[in-house]
């Protein structure tokens, strides 16, 4: 059941007022618009109620009055899934975004971090240790949403994705049970959220691996297009025998003058002395227009695309795996970034491999465990533009398409969009079919809306 509008007087909202410590808002409230709004200005969907929990027993409750009531369910974290599957239509959000304590201990080397909590608070918690976790590449984006499907990032290379530096959660189970998921305990759910996508409870807080990083030398080298069949050539061969130590997104942007550009973002991790080497090989790559490459704390590197990623503007991604990138793949991209619709769109290339590709696929629900490049879409235009992002979304869709045959089957499931089922399918492939029986053992209704959608139906 869903409910369009509910007042303050609806059984729901007066039933979660009188036991929910942090917020409850519904359409009657001021702060529910602000409340609905996610990263992508694009999405505009109308929950009943959201339900802004202050700690694990607002979660309990929470989850326990929607299923009593029926109601659909969604969870955000910090509200950076493109496709807006933090919130659900007519349903309750269960919102963790109030719950961003993290506590580190230097001597275990770990973190624990609520729920809510993004990226660059765990990475501000550690900072003062000389430690760091493994994050992506924004600050902004949910640790929890970010890692439960994955976790592609600067430091892959060296310590894997961010999910496999997950230890431990703490997951509310859809019929209101608290369990701890780790090796020790309950392995079977420990190996789900590990690339499930949240599709087994909620994670109301979670123990990350730290590793010790007093800096990275990092940043971007920009150069002009008609450098681009070069530097892509030299770009292949520089990740296919890339040390841990280094790892390089790639990709298209536009530059200050609205044309795009290429970039190379590379992150070297390792002893300082290798890492001036590395750099020094990218940049003769070409003739950088800039050359922002230096020094720098973890945290810095990751406001590196902050300008690119605006909140509120208005988005659509599309996806594909590429096992190398090849000359078709190169030319393709090329082409897309001459002909990008808008100065706002950009394409962005990451880099898995190293310690990511060393964990046997059976270890963890995420499979894809060779070498490879993430290639992500990002058409961005203003929530102004006339043409509601249509020629925008229809220049992702072509890269998408054109890409397609050059590509390994599936995408990474947290960048797939609803309507992309078989493809979250085949990103799971020999873990597929262990992965749905143990989401219908820990959500037997369904009741979660994962960020990597219920691909059961497209089993067949
Ligand atoms: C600007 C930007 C940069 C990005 N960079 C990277 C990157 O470098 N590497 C990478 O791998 N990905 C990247 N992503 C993708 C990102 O990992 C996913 O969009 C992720 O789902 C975002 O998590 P969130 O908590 O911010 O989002 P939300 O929209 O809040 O949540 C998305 C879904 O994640 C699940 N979820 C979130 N928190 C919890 C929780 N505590 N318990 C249970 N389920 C939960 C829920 O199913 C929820 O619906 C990026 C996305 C954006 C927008």
């Amino acid at each position: 059941m869903t409910i369009s509008t509910v007042s303050r007087a609806h059984p729901v909202v007066s039933q979660l007022h009188s036991v929910i410590r942090g917020k409850v808002l519904s359409a009657a409230d001021v702060s529910f618009d602000g409340a609905r709004k996610v990263w992508n200005g694009a999405v505009d969907s109308r929950p009943a109620v959201i339900v802004q929990c202050q700690d694990q027993t607002d979660v309990v409750a929470a989850l326990r009055i929607a299923r009593e009531h029926g109601l659909p369910l969604s969870v955000r974290g910090g509200g950076h899934d493109w496709a807006g599957r933090a919130l659900t239509e007519g349903g309750l959000v269960v919102d963790l975004s109030p719950m961003r304590g993290v506590t580190v201990d230097p001597h275990t080397v770990t973190a624990v971090a609520e729920g809510g909590a993004s990226a660059g608070d765990v990475v501000a918690a550690a900072r003062p240790y000389g430690l760091a976790p493994v994050t992506g590449t924004v600050k902004a984006v949910g640790m929890a949403g970010l890692t439960l499907a994955g976790g592609y990032g600067p430091l892959c290379g060296k310590h894997g994705l961010a999910l496999d530096n997950l230890l431990a959660a703490e997951v509310v189970l859809a019929d209101g049970r608290v369990v701890t998921a780790s090796e020790d305990d309950d392995a079977d759910l420990y190996w789900a959220l590990r690339g499930g996508g949240g599709g087994s409870g909620v994670v109301s807080a979670a123990r990350y691996r730290l590793h010790p990083l007093a800096a990275v030398l990092a940043g971007l080298l920009l150069f002009p297009l008609d450098q681009a069949p070069a530097i892509l050539g030299g770009y292949r061969e520089i990740v296919a025998d890339a040390p841990d130590a280094l790892t390089v997104m790639a990709g298209f942007l536009g530059g200050p003058d609205g044309q795009p550009l290429l970039f190379l973002f590379p992150t070297w991790s390792g002893e300082a002395e290798d890492g001036e080497r590395a750099i020094a090989r990218l940049k003769r790559l070409g003739t950088p227009a800039l050359a922002q490459v230096g020094s720098m704390p973890y945290q810095n590197a990751l406001s590196t695309f902050d300008a690119s990623v605006v909140d509120g503007r208005h988005y659509a991604l599309r996806t594909r795996w590429l096992s190398e990138l090849g000359e078709r793949p190169q030319a393709l991209l090329l082409d897309a970034a001459r002909r990008v619709t808008s100065p706002l769109s950009a394409i962005a290339i990451h880099h898995f491999h190293g310690a990511a590709a060393r964990v046997p696929s059976a270890d963890t629900a995420f499979a894809l465990r060779e070498d490879h490049l993430l290639v992500e879409i990002l058409a961005a235009w203003e929530p102004s533009a006339a043409n509601a992002g249509g020629p925008h979304r229809e220049w992702a869709d072509a890269i998408s398409g054109e890409l397609a045959s050059h590509s390994l089957p599936g995408g990474y499931p947290n960048l797939l969009g609803p309507d992309q089922q078989a493809r979250v399918r085949l990103a799971y492939g020999a873990n597929a079919d262990r992965l749905l029986e143990l989401r219908r053992r820990y959500d037997p209704h369904s009741a979660f809306k994962s960020a990597v959608g219920s691909f059961e139906a497209a089993a067949a």
